[in-house]
């Protein structure tokens, strides 16, 4: 045994929930035909546009990826009207919370992230050393009041999920301001927005707005692994003060989002015919799975997303494991310490009705 090689702060981290491939569960179950509403991802399959980009890519892939994602950072610059200088790629926007974390925070610095949120946050944390400071979320709401009170002279860096993955909420531009002015100058946010693009404008504030170089320093990232329906490719990106930026630029890998993923990324980004049939799926899904969950009176959580919590009965293991032998994937939610909840994503038409009939018949089962 040579663990002892492998230092405290890296031992002590909790595994990423695992999951298996679908394929495998099935070969064990012995089913076929199972569908997935565990992750999120978009029912609608890729953005045409962007397979299309990928395969007329394929016979460069002898070639190294362009370093400086020159032209899909010009476009999304462009799109939002924000300086090229201030927009970072990563390999998913999962890379970009991990630089913001490697740039800035080292042991004895703490990160202040809500609970339960994306538990990506706190892994990447540990990682390196820091201090998670954990602020419970009140009523399903990131609690900013909570926030607040939590600062200290070693906080470096607090996180923001909005739409908030697991809860489906979101934050009203007022609370936020109000929050954003408080905050002290020399600490950073990021701002996650995996899932704005599903989220209506009026609903809720952009954190593209508060991006600055006074300080507090924000870093708004966003995906092309939801509503553009990428998430097997991994491309997302951060915008930010182009000051931080070149920071992030030193830390990252210098080829880190592939030739493949920068091609699909740039004409996702177009392809607005597909954002809007993305979000059509998922405002439809929702109507049809709340009616039908009010039908079945069981509570769950109004989303402001393309996901949203169940209560359940019983242990969420119990009823992730009853729906996986009917062939619908779900998520459990207590590794996010919600041992009541599932988590679900919209799918298309035909799997939300598959998802309340196998409910339907799991619910029963539990019911005696
Ligand atoms: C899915 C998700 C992301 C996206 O991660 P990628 O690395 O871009 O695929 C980011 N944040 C949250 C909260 C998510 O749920």
């Amino acid at each position: 045994m040579i663990s002892h090689l492998v230092p405290p702060h890296i031992a002590a981290i909790e595994p990423y929930p695992p999951g298996k491939p679908i394929e495998e569960l099935e070969r064990e179950l012995g089913i076929t035909n199972s569908i997935k509403l565990a992750s999120n991802e978009n029912p609608l399959g890729p953005s045409p546009r962007a397979l299309e980009a990928v395969r007329e890519k394929l016979t460069g892939l002898h070639r190294y990826p362009d370093g400086s994602a020159f032209y899909l950072r010009r476009r999304i610059a462009e799109k939002l009207n924000v300086p090229m200088e201030g927009v970072v790629l990563g390999n998913g926007s999962n890379e970009i919370i991990e630089l913001v974390i490697r740039t800035l925070i080292r042991s004895g610095l703490e990160v202040i992230i809500p609970n339960p949120s994306f538990l990506v946050y706190q892994l990447a944390v540990q990682t390196v050393g820091g201090t998670v400071v954990a602020v419970p979320l009140k009523n399903f709401t990131i609690d900013l009041d909570g926030i607040l009170k939590a600062v200290t002279e070693r906080t470096r860096l607090i996180f923001i999920n909005n739409p908030n993955n697991p809860t489906g909420t979101v934050l009203s531009e007022k609370s936020f301001r109000n929050f954003f002015q408080k905050l002290p100058s020399d600490v950073a946010l990021v701002i996650d927005e995996a899932y704005i693009e599903f989220t209506p404008p009026q609903s809720t504030f952009n954190g593209l707005n508060f991006v600055n170089s006074q300080g507090p320093w924000v870093v708004t990232t966003r995906t092309f692994s939801k509503a553009y329906g990428l998430a097997g490719l991994r491309v997302g990106y951060g915008v930010m003060d182009p000051q931080l930026a070149s920071f992030l630029h030193r830390v990252r890998q210098p080829f880190n989002v592939s030739t493949l993923a920068q091609a699909a990324a740039l004409a996702a980004l177009d392809d607005d015919d597909f954002l809007e049939r993305s979000r059509a799926v998922v405002q439809e899904g929702l109507e049809f799975l709340y009616r039908g969950l009010d039908a079945l009176g069981v509570r769950y959580l109004r989303t402001h997303t393309n996901f949203f919590l169940i209560a359940v009965p019983v242990d969420a293991k119990k009823v992730y494991e009853a729906m996986l032998h009917e062939g619908v994937i779900i998520r459990a939610m207590n590794a996010y310490g919600l041992d009541r909840y599932v988590r679900i994503n919209v799918g298309l038409p035909e799997e939300n009705e598959r998802f309340l009939r196998a409910f339907a018949k799991v619910l029963e089962q539990f019911d005696q």
